[in-house]
């Protein structure tokens, strides 16, 4: 397995495997691995000859006062984590090489941003769809991989990867828990212990709403106010959101419909945690 910290590496080594006649898989992440990040890359392993691991906290899809600096980082541990799962290549750019002097264009998407985490975190999807374009032109890739857990992310790059054109086929990967429930996420690791069994109310609600639809439950009002109810039994726990919407557009939805999203983000104390079901 290879590091490549320069998009001019990246470039060569791709087009050599392109060369050969090899597919290629990208599974783009912010590092800090766990066996969320691990499901992707296996299944990109499974479906490609190449597989490229792009490891980079990306400045632009932080707003002011988020955790940017805080993010947890170990290059190290991430590198032995990709070798052992059969990825051939990291790239790990510095901001300064994705982001050169004077940049000023983005990828900007309206409707599927105003919503959900796009209402708490004005920036974020444009800078989440400017660094995958950019990944996209840098990788080349056939198939790039992207986890349920960040639904609302996967649901805008489908859409852009649509709307743009880009000849790149979107693979979503279902959410990955620990053993008791709770989404395996880098930011778990800033939870204090309490945190860390209240933050357990998110799949909790997660599981209540799924029950509900289960039942036969066709008023989503109905869902998200019992799973927010839930929600406000744990004092640690402030709701940001709790919401049923519709699957591919991302718009509030009154009921039940498929493809339908129940997206939440719940702080446990400072920690702005996320889960979601599908139907
Ligand atoms: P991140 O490093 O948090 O930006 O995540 C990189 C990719 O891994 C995104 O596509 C996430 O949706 C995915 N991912 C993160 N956590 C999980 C999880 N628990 N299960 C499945 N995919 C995940």
């Amino acid at each position: 397995m290879q590091i490549a910290t320069t998009i001019e590496e990246v470039r060569t080594l791709v087009k050599s495997w392109k060369k050969e006649g090899c597919t290629v898989g990208l599974v783009p992440t912010m590092g800090y691995l766990h066996e969320g990040h691990g499901s992707l890359i296996s299944r990109a392993r499974e479906e490609n000859d190449k597989v490229v691991v792009s490891i980079f906290v990306n400045p632009m899809q932080f707003g002011p006062g988020e955790d940017l600096d805080s993010y947890p980082r170990d290059l190290e541990k991430d590198s032995a984590y990709c070798e052992s799962l059969g990825a051939d290549l990291i790239f790990h750019p510095e901001p300064s090489e994705m982001y050169t002097e004077g940049f000023c264009s983005y990828v900007d998407m309206s409707v599927l941003t105003e919503e959900l985490c796009g209402l708490s975190r004005p920036v974020h999807f444009r800078g989440v769809c400017t660094v995958v374009n950019k990944l996209f032109n840098i990788v080349a890739p056939d198939r790039a991989y992207f986890g349920q857990k960040d639904a609302q992310q996967l649901a805008v790059i489908r859409r852009m990867v649509e709307d743009l054109n880009m000849d790149i086929q979107i693979v979503g990967c279902p959410i990955v828990r620990e053993e008791d429930g709770l989404a395996k996420s880098s930011r778990n690791t800033y939870l204090s212990a309490e945190e860390r069994q209240a933050a357990l109310v998110l799949s909790c609600a997660v599981t209540c709403g799924q029950e509900l639809v289960a039942a036969g439950e066709t008023d989503a009002k109905k869902i998200v106010a019992q799973m927010k109810a839930l929600i406000e039994q744990e004092p640690m726990a402030r709701i940001d959101y709790v919401k049923a919407v519709d699957g591919l557009t991302m718009q509030q939805i009154d009921t039940v419909k498929k493809p339908m999203l129940v997206a939440l983000a719940v702080y446990i104390g400072k920690t702005r945690l996320i889960d979601n079901f599908i139907v």
